[in-house]
């Protein structure tokens, strides 16, 4: 079975293809840069990656834009009470989003478009919305009607035939199932950015940001539009709104939304003590490819649970996977090739394969890694596997890695500590006790890549750091 996502426009699983030479036209909404981004961001982003890396991997070429929406109320309040211009002031946290991203191991967008530097795409869409005569202006704003638009629901299928007409909206994010008419232009206002423009001075709402890039840099139709579920209503309903009002043609083919995360089953607030920026995850010690792992591991459409003992599991899962890709590089197998390890590792690959095509479930292609894994160590210690077995199952390491990207390990500031060296020299006496050589050399083998250095003497062992 073919690549499939799930759309919530339709609400059924679609097999995907990109409407116009294997090329796929993606928006994906991005950060709102007035702070540091928060792992329930970063689920999201992390989405955003493994669906542009699996889109990469299935033989699509891309054309994804990413906004960076860098004028905003909170942005204005904060740079004001800053005492900064929200140019400086989200200088600041653009960069830190951006390397943030880095640090996660995000591929960037083809293109990364600032709201700022769109501003004429936005009047433009808004001097085309009013004259179909989809706008009102009221005390300098303007503002979208959304009785003029009757499928106005279709994407967060709710019924709002019965709202009230006239009523309106100035602020950016409102009540679910509330719907009313919303802001397009921000009339001017003291202590406020103002753009002079052909509608009038004011600013730009945040939704006619988002239309207005997406079409101007990946024209009328986009094969995916993506965001977290908290978009659906209203800033995805009203892009859809804007932008099916000017074209009359479908905005996005495809609409993929990733689900909310938790934290200890707890929402994240700053008041629960349980919000984390990805700054102090890795100020506590933890790799940014453990955080990756963990944010990546539960299926997109799924809620995600962030638990602490979910960020050892997901340590402990690299472990293994790296631990078995040592494993192919140093253990010697005998000569020939063995034909069930040649199929077995096919049917994992298969396996892996298909469970990302089945809407990146992520859940299934990491079980179908891990149940290799064990079957190899198993025909490895059993001498079955051989060594013209080694390359498939590289490639296959290779092919999950091009998607979860962790096998790398991060320049670690902190190396093992010296209890935990003693620890593994233990277990390493304890396996050549057992006469298991091969557990021996493999634990040897980790330390050195850990920059530990382990010598045998009469006296026992001796390690030194590298
Ligand atoms: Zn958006």
């Amino acid at each position: 079975m073919a690549l499939r996502f799930y759309n919530t426009l339709t609400q059924q699983v679609e097999p995907f293809s990109a409407l116009h030479d294997n090329t796929v036209r993606m928006y994906t909404c991005g950060p709102t840069v007035y702070d540091f981004a928060h792992i329930g961001n970063f689920r999201t982003f992390v989405f955003y990656d493994l669906l542009r890396r699996w889109l990469h991997a299935s033989g699509f070429k891309l054309d994804h834009v990413m906004n960076i929406t860098d004028v905003e109320d909170k942005i204005i309040r904060n740079a004001n009470a800053a005492g900064q211009s929200i140019g400086e002031y989200t200088a600041k946290y653009t960069q830190a989003f951006l390397d943030d991203c880095a640090t996660l191991r995000l591929e960037r967008p083809e293109r990364l478009v600032k709201a700022t530097e769109n501003i004429p795409a936005m009047t433009d869409a808004i001097r085309r919305l009013a004259e179909a005569g989809c706008t009102y202006t009221s005390d300098g704003s303007i503002y979208y009607r959304i009785a003029a638009f009757p499928e106005y629901g279709k994407l967060s299928h709710n019924d709002f035939s019965g709202i009230r007409a006239g009523a309106r909206v100035d602020v950016d994010e409102y009540d679910k199932a509330d719907a009313r008419d919303f802001v397009l232009w921000k009339a001017a206002k003291p202590g406020e950015p103002v753009w002079e423009t052909e509608i009038g001075p004011g600013r730009p709402g945040w939704h006619i940001e988002c239309s207005a890039m997406a079409m101007k840099y990946l024209g009328e139709t986009l094969d995916i539009h993506a965001g977290g579920v908290d978009l659906i209503f209203p800033h995805h309903e009203n892009e859809i709104a804007q932008s099916e009002a000017i074209t009359h043609k479908p905005f996005a083919r495809f609409w993929l939304h990733s689900e909310h995360l938790t934290v200890e089953s707890q929402k994240m607030s700053k008041s629960a003590g349980n919000f984390f920026t990805l700054r102090e995850l890795l100020e506590q010690g933890y790799a940014p490819e453990t955080i990756r792992y963990a944010l990546l591991q539960v299926p997109y459409r799924r809620k995600l649970n962030f638990t602490f003992d979910g960020l050892k599991a997901a340590k402990a899962s690299i472990d293994r996977l790296r631990s078995f890709q040592l494993r192919l590089d140093t253990d010697k197998p005998a000569e020939g090739n063995n034909e069930a390890v040649e199929k077995r590792t096919a049917e994992a690959r298969e396996q892996f394969e298909s469970s990302l095509d089945n809407d990146l479930n992520t859940a299934e292609a990491i079980a179908a890694i891990f149940e290799y894994i064990r079957d190899a160590n198993t025909a490895l210690d059993a001498g079955e596997f051989r060594a013209g077995n080694v390359a498939a199952a590289r490639d296959l390491l290779a092919r999950f890695d091009c998607v979860a990207a962790v096998l790398e390990p991060s320049e670690q500031k902190s190396g093992l500590t010296d209890e935990q060296v003693q620890a593994r020299i233990e277990e390493r006496n304890g396996a050549k006790k057992a006469r298991d050589f091969a557990r021996a050399d493999r634990i040897r083998a980790e330390l050195l890549e850990a920059g530990i250095v382990i010598e045998d003497t009469r006296e026992g062992v001796r390690w030194k750091r590298s």
